[in-house]
C-alpha cells in the first residue's frame, strides 16, 4: 500500500512540475494541425541539390524503378552485400525490369530499413501509387515513372508538389529548370593536385601554361571570376571525401616546394600527405577569394557518401582555425555534421560566421536528425539554421525526402511548443526562418 501511495503520489507531482525549459503558456487546442499544415504548405529554399536535366534521365537506362535507387539507396544495398558492378549492371537498359529486381530482390530485402530506401518508399507511394517493391509492381512503378517523363515532371515536383521557391545546385549545366528558382554553387578543384597530370589539366581550362605556384594561384583567380560573371549563390568544397577538414598555415615556401616536385614527378600521383601543404595553402587562396566577392563557403562535413572511407576526416571541428582567421567570411557546414552534432552545435554557437546546413540528414537517420534539431533549436541562434536540402540528383527522392523533413521538423516544433519552450507563433516564425528566410537573406535570394 505504501509502495503504491509513493507511486501515486511520484505520478501526481511528475504532472505537477513544468516541462522542461517551460517559458510559455501551454499552447491552444489544435496546435499540432495548425503547425503541420503549416510546415507542410509553405514555400521553402532548397539549399543544395545535385539535379540532372529531366531530358537526361528520360534518356538514361534507369529511367524505370532504379531511378529511385541509384543514388544513396545504392550505398545501402551495396553495404548490405551486392558487388558494386552487379549495382552498375541495374542502371543500364541492357537487363529487362524483372530479371533488374531479381538481381537487386535479395539486397533490398537486406536493407529496406533504412532511411535512404524509406524515403525512396515514399516517394514511390506518394509520386507513383506504389507502396511496395516486389517482382509484382516493379514493372507497373517503372512504366508510371516513364510516363512522367513524358510531362512537364519536374515543375509538377519541383513547384507543385515541393513548394520550392530557389533550389541551389551542385552542378555546372545550366541548360535545364526554371531561371527565377534555380541558383548554382561551384567548386574549385584546386585541392587535390597530385600530379602533373592534373597540373596539365588546370592550364588548358586556363588556357596558359602553369609553370608556378604564382600561376597556379592565377589560374584561380582567373576561374574564380569566370564563375563570378556567370554568376554563382555560393561556393562549396568536398574536401573531406580526400582530406581532412584541418588545414593548416602552410607557408608559400613549402606550397612551392610541393608543387616543384608534382612538376618534376611525371610518371605517378604523390601520396596526399606529401601534398598537403600545397592543398592546405589553395584553401587559404580560395578562402581569400571568398573573402574578396563576399561568397559563403558550404563545406562538407561528416558522413561521407559511397564505399569506405576515414569518417574522421570529416569533424567539422577541425575547421576551428578557418572560422577564426576569416572572421568575415560566412561558412555553411553541411549534412548536419553526421555524426557529429554535438561538435557542430558548440562551432555555430561560439562562431558568428558558422552556419549550419541539414541537407541530405534527414535520410541518413530521421532520428539524429530530430535529436539535433532539438538541441540545435536550444543552442544555436535560430537565423543561423537551415533546414533542407535534398543532395539528390533526380526530382522524386528530392520529393520523398523532404516529406520526411517536413514531418520530422513539425515534429520538434510542436513538442517544443507542448513543453512551453516556444508558443505557437514563435514555432510557426521557426519553421519560416529554417525553411526559407534564412536561405533568402544569407545567399541574397531576392
Ligand atoms: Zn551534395
Amino acid at each position: 500500500m505504501t509502495k503504491l501511495l509513493t507511486f501515486v503520489s511520484i505520478l501526481l507531482t511528475a504532472n505537477l512540475l513544468p516541462a522542461q525549459g517551460q517559458v510559455r503558456e501551454l499552447p491552444r487546442k489544435g496546435f499540432e494541425q495548425r503547425i503541420n499544415t503549416y510546415i507542410d504548405t509553405m514555400k521553402i529554399v532548397d539549399t543544395h541539390e545535385h539535379l540532372v536535366s529531366q531530358k537526361g534521365i528520360g534518356r538514361s537506362g534507369m529511367c524505370d524503378f532504379m531511378l529511385l535507387l541509384h543514388q544513396y539507396s545504392d550505398d545501402d544495398i551495396k553495404s548490405s552485400g551486392m558487388s558494386k558492378p552487379t549495382f552498375e549492371t541495374l542502371l543500364h537498359d541492357s537487363l529487362t525490369i524483372l530479371q533488374k529486381w531479381q538481381i537487386l530482390k535479395p539486397y533490398w530485402e537486406n536493407s529496406f530499413n533504412t532511411g535512404y530506401n524509406r524515403a525512396a518508399l515514399l516517394a514511390s507511394d506518394r509520386l507513383f501509387g506504389i507502396k511496395e517493391l516486389n517482382e509484382t509492381t516493379v514493372t507497373e512503378l517503372s512504366a508510371r515513372i516513364k510516363k512522367a517523363y513524358q510531362t512537364n515532371w519536374y515543375k509538377t515536383v519541383l513547384k507543385d508538389k515541393c513548394r520550392i521557391e530557389f533550389l541551389i545546385n551542385d552542378d555546372t549545366d545550366r541548360s535545364f529548370g526554371d531561371p527565377t528558382v534555380m541558383r548554382y554553387t561551384t567548386r574549385f578543384e584546386y585541392f587535390r593536385i597530385d600530379s602533373k597530370r592534373k597540373i596539365d589539366q588546370l592550364s588548358k581550362q586556363y588556357g596558359a601554361p602553369i609553370l608556378t605556384l604564382d600561376d597556379l594561384v592565377k589560374s584561380l583567380n582567373n576561374d574564380f571570376d569566370k564563375a563570378m560573371k556567370v554568376g554563382i549563390t555560393v561556393i562549396k568544397s568536398p574536401a573531406a571525401y580526400y582530406r581532412s577538414l584541418y588545414y593548416e598555415d602552410a607557408s608559400k615556401e613549402k606550397a612551392e616546394e610541393v608543387f616543384n616536385q608534382i612538376l618534376r614527378n611525371t610518371e605517378k600521383e604523390i601520396p596526399f600527405d606529401q601534398i598537403k601543404p600545397l592543398s592546405d595553402y589553395m584553401m587559404h587562396q580560395m578562402l581569400d577569394l571568398a573573402r574578396k566577392y563576399h561568397k559563403p563557403v558550404q563545406i562538407h562535413t561528416g558522413l561521407q557518401a559511397g564505399d569506405g572511407n576515414y569518417i574522421m576526416n570529416s569533424n567539422p571541428a577541425l575547421l576551428a582555425n578557418l572560422f577564426l582567421k576569416y572572421r568575415d567570411v560566412q561558412f555553411i557546414l553541411f549534412h548536419g555534421g553526421y555524426p557529429y552534432g554535438g561538435e557542430l552545435a558548440s562551432l555555430a554557437k561560439n562562431f558568428r560566421n558558422v552556419y549550419i546546413d541539414l541537407c541530405w540528414v534527414y535520410i541518413i537517420s530521421p532520428t539524429y536528425s530530430e535529436r539535433y534539431l532539438h538541441e540545435w533549436l536550444e543552442t544555436v541562434p535560430a537565423n543561423k539554421i537551415m533546414a533542407f536540402g535534398g543532395d539528390y540528383e533526380n526530382v522524386e527522392n528530392i520529393y520523398g525526402h523532404l516529406l520526411f523533413a517536413r514531418q520530422i521538423i513539425s515534429k520538434v516544433l510542436i513538442a517544443k511548443v507542448k513543453d512551453g519552450y516556444f508558443s505557437e507563433k514563435e514555432a510557426i516564425r521557426i519553421a519560416q526562418m529554417i525553411l526559407h528566410d534564412n536561405a533568402v537573406n544569407l545567399f541574397q535570394l531576392k
